[in-house]
């Protein structure tokens, strides 16, 4: 499926759009090494320690880049989430600019009520902010786009991490079947 802003793209821009729609998902070498730090973030997450949860974040984000050998990213976990007409903000990517080093922000609370974040919909948004650090950084995309590709490698990076995940979904659905 290709998304309808496609067509108001530039014709470089199109390119980048398929090579970044082809890649479905991002192998991690050793995806088990990383899940004692997935373990770790969902009761950081419910105790509310910020620092905690930034620490897991960081230890997350430094096993992946190093498991496919791309360069660091920052990450800094921050409270309420921004919040506009728009919506609110659930993460951001600022890459690598000047003095500025490549690195992610994701806030721990929503805006209206200032609810800690689940932990999947938080992990999943610090790997969709990882995921634009991957564009940029190992697939070498001179634009991140959100592409159908995009959001399975983010799917993919999450599954390794939570791999019960998929196991309840296959059974949910063989009892659907059954
Ligand atoms: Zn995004």
């Amino acid at each position: 499926m290709v998304f309808s802003y496609y067509n108001r793209l530039s014709a470089r821009q199109q390119s980048i759009y398929r090579q970044s729609d082809e890649i479905k998902a991002v192998r991690l070498p050793r995806p088990a090494e990383l899940r004692p730090f997935v373990e770790e973030l969902e009761p950081a997450l419910k105790a509310e320690n910020r620092r905690h949860v930034e620490r897991t974040c960081q230890a997350i984000a430094d096993g992946i880049v190093s498991q496919l050998e791309a360069p660091p990213v920052g990450v800094e976990v921050l409270a309420a989430r921004p919040s506009d007409d728009w919506g609110e903000l659930h993460g951001l990517y600022v890459p690598e600019e000047g003095e500025t080093t490549a690195h992610i922000q994701v806030w721990m609370r929503t805006a209206k009520h200032k609810k800690v974040v689940a932990f999947r919909s938080f992990l999943r948004t610090l790997l969709h902010e990882l995921c634009h650090h991957l564009d940029y950084e190992f697939f070498h995309f001179p634009e991140t786009m959100h592409t159908e590709g995009f959001y399975n490698r983010e799917s993919s990076l999450f599954h390794q991490l939570v791999p019960e995940a998929r196991l309840k979904k296959k059974a949910a659905a063989s009892r659907k079947r059954a």
